[in-house]
């Protein structure tokens, strides 16, 4: 369920402020948490039937609106509150992603904190033929590319119908890295 987005943005507000006086992140073994996942956006372009059936709200597409998103400047906080407790990759992840109007300008920002040795983000694929080069620009340092199948009938029973290996691949000539696929 998606917590309201006041609550959300209070949440995030509160965390920012007490970072400075909580000591680096831990798990129960005591291993330090490197790794942050930061949803950017709820909305995604495909329905995929275990993540967004059309009977779900999001499957109706009952979304926030851009409003209700935690801004690029909310993000860019909370990323600079996780970085001092020990954070240092950080992934993007959706919904979609790059459905995320301005999501160049978020990389640009979040490339830019001190601290952050790994920028990646998680994607469907379906846009990144137009947009990877603009992401690769800003800053981004690695994609996944999280297909089902790259089988076609497989694809469509999922209803995930469009995408293709090929936005995975140009992804990988501009980041001049191999591009993963899940
Ligand atoms: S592509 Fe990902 S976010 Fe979009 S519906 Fe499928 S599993 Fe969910």
């Amino acid at each position: 369920m998606v917590a309201p987005h006041s609550a959300l943005r209070q949440q995030a507000q509160h965390f920012s402020e007490i970072s400075s006086v909580i000591t680096p992140l831990v798990d129960v073994l005591a291993r330090p948490l490197r790794d942050l996942r930061m949803s950017v956006i709820d909305r995604c372009n495909f329905r995929c039937t275990y993540c967004m059936p059309l009977k779900s709200p999001n499957g109706d597409s009952k979304f926030l609106t851009m409003r209700e998103l935690l801004s690029d400047a909310e993000i860019e906080r909370l990323v600079e509150a996780f970085v001092s407790l020990g954070v240092d990759k950080i992934r993007l992840t959706g919904g979609e992603p790059l459905l995320r109007p301005g999501l160049a300008c978020l990389i640009e920002r979040i490339a830019r904190i001190s601290g952050v040795a790994d920028l990646a983000l998680i994607t469907n694929g379906i846009l990144l033929p137009q947009m990877a080069q603009d992401l690769a620009d800003a800053g981004l340092g690695r994609i996944t590319v999280s297909l089902d199948s790259l089988d076609e009938q497989v694809f469509a029973k999922r209803r995930a119908a469009g995408a293709r290996s090929g936005g995975c691949l140009k992804a990988s000539r501009l980041l001049k890295r191999p591009a993963s696929l899940d």
